[in-house]
């Protein structure tokens, strides 16, 4: 049997369409709803220890989404930031745990502007396909079999979902140029 991923991915990598335009992301116990009013970007599996997974999940599925089209529409009051200390400010339901969206209020952080969200949430389908999966040797400190790791390679290469233990090079070099560029080392 393959190893299990996440459950929206180990059924094969579903794709997202072009012509989707959001919708709309449901806690588990039904409190909270927030609207997601445009199409998702960056989607992967992460590894970390700081994302929401579904139980008995290895990984977490998140995308970002600009922050201005991210509106909590019920189960305001239910909503907690879980650490207000991290740069990603995960607020979750406190019914049900699930975190709705985090989101970075430092000004200057790399991705600033740019909200957290777990699209499985939502019951419609055309969200943008995940494309790579982030810190996956991560998962250890969760408490996953090290020597596994050969095979969560494997199993996520299989699928499509190119294995890092940070983020993307992609993304890795959009926050490498947003620093070189604060420090005036390269040009604004
Ligand atoms: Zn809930
Ligand atoms: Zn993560």
């Amino acid at each position: 049997m393959a190893i299990s991923i996440h459950p929206a991915v180990d059924g094969g990598v579903k794709k997202g369409s072009a012509s989707f335009a959001g919708g709309t992301l449901k806690c588990k116990c039904g409190a909270v709803t927030v609207s997601v009013g445009a199409q998702t970007a960056h989607n992967h599996v992460c590894g970390c220890t700081k994302c929401w997974k579904p139980a008995g999940s290895v990984f977490s599925q998140i995308a970002v989404v600009a922050r201005d089209k991210v509106k909590v529409t019920a189960g305001q009051d239910k909503l907690k930031i879980v650490d207000s200390n991290a740069a990603i400010q995960r607020y979750a339901c406190t019914g049900c745990g699930v975190h709705m969206y985090g989101r970075i209020e430092n000004k200057g952080h790399p991705f600033y502007g740019l909200d957290f969200v777990h699209t499985e949430l939502s019951s419609e389908s055309g969200w943008s396909a995940p494309e790579f999966a982030a810190f996956v040797s991560s998962i250890i400190e969760s408490g996953f079999d090290p020597a596994q790791m050969g095979q969560v390679r494997a199993r996520l290469k299989e699928l499509g979902l190119e294995p890092y233990d940070s983020l993307s090079p992609p993304l890795m070099d959009a926050i490498s140029t947003h620093v070189a560029k604060s420090k005036g080392v390269l040009k604004a």
